[in-house]
């Protein structure tokens, strides 16, 4: 009989941590998991399932004002903020409800409380103390706040989608995945949005044509970006406050939210106390197999700070369960993980930005720009963009992008090519599906005149 409680204890039940429990319950280990919020985590309590549902919500404007063009005659429609977060709290209760199902009928016992690791074996829960053979750190993140004066007024992602009311002037700190998600969604809603950026455009990492093509869309629909611009302060004004921006604007707001970056929750976790490596940010130090500097103790997730996306913490979890439960060591593949952000309209993206594959050799671009079908008779000025990146020497598709329309659901497939080093002559030997606008991927021939950066 084993010398521990668990073979393994989790902490943190979000994404990741579900997935490696149940998974590696699954080889017959036993194992528990510490939870001292709601199952499910970021993902499903406060970020990608309650946003995507405010989004979809949202859509619902647009589709509202585009019926016309087809010939509806569509009523003033109201909107009931009330009524929608109602049910979008319902739904994240029915989904709790299966989290708890799932690691039940994997026999994943659940440690209510906050967990602190007091030895390379042991963690703490509720005054209680249980031994495993491993521990997993897999506790996520949280809202960074920067130092700002009046920062205490400013809600996070966290509050933003637990509004009474919707605002009806809203500025929106940061240019990130969440700032520009949030924007869309508040403007489409009604609110009047300002997104106030440090750098000279949104998005930062992510193709430059993505950037300016999204930026551009956002302030066609009446978001305003203050770019290159600090906040000095934020300060309480009548029912709402003033923002102060380094010169002497003052913006005036209901609400002023910050989606300023995350950072790993490893605070108060006993980590740095038992041994474990922690990076100057705070996130957990791992090698690619995700063991920590205590030999027992793993990490994985967002508190690792590698890529913050719930399918990469899965696939984490499984490369994790793999190597430690079955025997069969298993590093996480961080090549050509897809991403999107869910904008108005949305962004697909796989593989390397047009600057990242200059940095490795000569690349051809294909570049198409088009006023999707449907607006033709919506009558809505909105545009498409998508783009292919192409190494010249092997001709591997390398990078493709889109701004759209559907952009996520459609670049998840080119993401299946990229993954299998599809080139730019079995795209083009791809037939398309018409009417789409992912037949672009498909149906690009001229590649951009060739351009010297430095010009
Ligand atoms: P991001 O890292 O994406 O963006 C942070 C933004 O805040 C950047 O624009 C950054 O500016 C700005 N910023 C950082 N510090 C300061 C500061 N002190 N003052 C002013 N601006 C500042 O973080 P998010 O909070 O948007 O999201 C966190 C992570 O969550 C994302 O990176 C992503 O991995 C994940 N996520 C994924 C989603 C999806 O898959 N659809 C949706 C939401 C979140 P600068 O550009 O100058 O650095």
């Amino acid at each position: 009989m084993s010398k521990f409680d668990y073979d393994l204890i989790t902490i943190g039940a979000g994404s990741g941590g579900v997935r490696a429990s149940r998974m590696a319950a699954r080889t017959g280990a036993k194992v528990a998991v510490v939870e001292e919020s709601r199952v499910g985590g970021t993902c499903v309590m406060r970020g990608c399932v309650p946003k995507k549902l405010l989004v979809y919500a949202s859509s619902f404007a647009h589709s509202f004002g585009d019926a016309r063009g087809f010939g509806w005659d569509v009523a003033e429609p109201s909107f009931d903020w009330g009524e929608l977060i109602a049910n979008k709290n319902a739904e994240l209760n029915r989904l709790e409800g299966i989290y708890g199902r799932i690691l039940r009928e994997n026999n994943v016992d659940l440690l209510d409380g906050r967990g602190v690791v007091t030895g390379p074996n042991s963690v703490e829960v509720g005054g209680k103390s249980y031994t495993a053979k491993r521990i997993l750190i897999a506790t996520g993140g949280w809202p960074h706040l920067p130092d700002v004066p009046g920062i205490e007024h400013a809600i996070t992602s966290n509050e933003a989608l637990d509004l009474d009311e919707l605002p009806k002037r809203i500025v929106i700190v940061g240019g990130g995945y969440i700032a520009v998600e949030f924007a869309g969604l508040f403007n489409a809603l009604g609110a009047d949005v300002t997104i106030i950026i440090r750098a000279g455009n949104i998005l930062r990492g992510f193709d430059e044509d993505i950037r300016e093509a999204l930026a551009a869309e956002m302030e066609k629909q009446g978001i305003t970006i203050h770019r290159e611009c600090v906040v000095r302060s934020i300060e309480p004004e009548g029912d709402g406050y003033s923002v102060r921006l380094h010169g002497t604007e003052i913006i005036d707001c209901d609400k002023v939210f910050y989606a300023t970056g995350r950072t790993p929750n490893t605070k108060g976790l006993g980590l740095e106390e038992v041994g474990v490596t922690l990076t100057d940010k705070g996130a957990v130090v791992v090698d690619e197999y995700f063991q920590t500097s205590v030999p027992s103790i793993f990490a994985l997730g967002d508190v690792i700070s590698r890529i913050e996306l719930t399918p990469v913490a899965i696939n984490e979890g499984m490369a994790f369960v793999a190597t430690q439960f079955e025997g069969r060591p298993t590093p996480m593949d961080y090549e050509n993980v897809p991403a999107a952000v869910f904008s108005q309209p949305p962004v697909g993206t796989v593989g390397l930005t047009e600057v990242e594959a200059r940095e490795r050799g000569d690349v051809d671009i294909y570049m198409s720009r088009f006023r999707p079908m449907k607006h033709t008779l919506s009558g809505r000025e909105s545009h498409a963009m998508m783009k292919l990146i192409v190494d010249r020497a092997s001709q591997r598709v390398v990078g493709c992008h889109m701004v759209g329309d559907d952009a996520p659901e459609i670049v998840q497939g080119f993401a299946v090519a990229l993954k299998c080093g599809a080139t730019k002559a079995q795209f083009d030997a791809t037939v398309g599906i018409h009417p789409t606008a992912a037949e672009e991927f498909v149906t690009m021939r001229e590649k951009l005149p060739d351009h010297d950066e430095d010009q």
